[in-house]
């Protein structure tokens, strides 16, 4: 038995499936999730001290590299002063003020603990703010899992709210209108069916919870289009493209304007951050400005907020990004050719600082319905593979994955490498 697969026995004693976030227990390919003892820049280490090079990144924030020095000295800096004081600090608005000045559209920020809380408000927010009930969302991606997010579709242009989960009422997934992804004509049916009862559209600019999507030309302009005609509000959830775009996001990469955007991952650095921002006349319907009530014990903790600003910080640094997108997309390029090498159907995705890999015959994949095709099989043997060869990739086909600042060229290599000989034993 490895060290592991003791701590996963152990786990499960007191911790439903051994885990505290369920794709971490590795269901979906099969085995035992590596236990974590510690990580340093582009590696993640076991408990068993085995190396592996990070591509799921604690499933994204760490951009600028795990453990980076600068980052960990803000954060031992501010523990030193205090944990936590439920009442407002300098470091909260000094957060507030470079968000506001980095994001395009985003007039007031409020600061939460997770990604799922800025979603659950920015909704409540529109809500409130509209006087509407119904909202939209696009099948395949995922804003956390808040009751009135939980709702998949089945197939077609729309389907009124089936929850995906027990104990999400019906009564609120009916309020939910799931659309297809990248199908702008699907989107300008549905609007003009039910525009007047859409308080929002909320949508991941990128989707990186189908494997990863870009947007196809037009499609979030036609969002951008729909929404404003309608009077709903447009929540980018930029919960995982933020930053890892450059500054501006998705949102200023695509130039789609947002009424409301949500943030987490990177902008916590690693620590439990989510932020919901954006145009005032809609932000100051939240409380104690206005009647939109939200709130948090812990909310622009002190030890978070220090985290994010030294993460920003690093980012913010002239010419941060090029290495990464020039890596993220060689890393793509180099894959795809092993693969072909090996007469492996796959072809990838790259955006920013986002990639994913998918095992099918078709030269390019732009939807949900694509995506659910691919062979989950050869993913499964393809990762564990992988993490034989010491490359930690997302334990489940519809993730996407991350670059950081700290991979190198050689990093790189030495996937593509290890590529090749898992490619190789696949096509076998
Ligand atoms: N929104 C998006 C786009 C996400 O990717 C996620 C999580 O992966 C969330 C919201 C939820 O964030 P959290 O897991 O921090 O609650």
């Amino acid at each position: 038995m490895t060290t592991s697969q003791q701590l996963f026995e152990q786990a499960k004693t007191h911790i439903p499936g051994g885990v505290n976030s369920p794709v971490r227990a590795f269901k979906a390919v099969g085995g035992t999730p590596l236990f974590i003892e510690r990580s340093e820049g582009a590696y993640i280490f076991d408990a068993e001290g085995q190396r592996y090079i990070d591509y799921v990144l604690s499933w994204g924030p760490m951009l600028v590299g795990h453990n980076h020095p600068q980052v960990r000295e803000a954060v031992i800096r501010q523990c030193e002063k205090g944990l936590s004081f439920g009442a407002p600090t300098e470091l909260e608005t000094q957060l507030a003020d470079r968000l506001c000045e980095i994001m395009p559209n985003m007039d007031l920020v409020r600061m939460v603990n997770s990604g799922t809380e800025a979603t659950m408000s920015a909704i409540r927010l529109a809500r409130g703010y509209t006087g509407r009930d119904t909202i939209v969302k696009f099948e395949g991606c995922y804003h956390g899992h808040s009751d009135s997010l939980l709702v998949k579709a089945g197939s077609g242009a729309l389907t009124l709210g089936v929850p995906s989960s027990p104990g999400v009422p019906t009564a609120l997934a009916d309020h939910t209108l799931t659309l297809t992804y990248n199908d702008a004509e699907g989107l300008r049916r549905a609007f003009a069916e039910h525009g007047e009862a859409i308080a929002c559209a909320i949508v991941e600019p990128v989707a990186g919870n189908m494997n990863c999507i870009p947007p196809e030309p037009g499609f979030l302009e036609a969002l951008r289009e729909v929404c404003t005609a309608s009077g709903a509000v447009l929540i980018l959830d930029e919960v995982m493209t933020g930053f890892r775009f450059g500054l501006q996001g998705a949102q200023g990469h695509y130039g789609i304007e947002a009424d409301l955007t949500t943030l987490g991952k990177v902008i916590g650095g690693g620590m439990p951050v989510g932020a919901f921002g954006g145009k005032r006349e809609i932000m100051e319907q939240i409380a104690p400005l206005g009647p939109v009530y939200q709130a948090g014990t812990l909310s622009g903790n002190p030890i978070c907020m220090a985290a994010g600003l030294a993460t920003l910080d690093i980012l913010s640094k002239p010419g941060f990004y090029d290495p990464l997108f020039a890596r993220t997309a060689l890393l793509c390029e180099d894959m795809e050719a092993a693969a072909k090498e090996a007469g492996v159907p796959f072809t990838t995705n790259s955006a920013g600082t986002m990639f994913g890999g998918f095992f099918t015959g078709e030269p390019r994949v732009t939807n949900y319905q694509q995506v659910m095709a691919c062979d989950t099989a050869a993913f499964n043997r393809f990762f564990h593979g992988m993490l034989a060869q010491g490359v930690y990739l997302a334990p489940a086909s519809y993730e996407a994955g991350f670059m950081s600042a700290a991979h190198t060229d050689a990093d790189i290599e030495a996937t593509v490498e290890a590529a090749r000989r898992v490619f190789a034993g696949l096509a076998a």
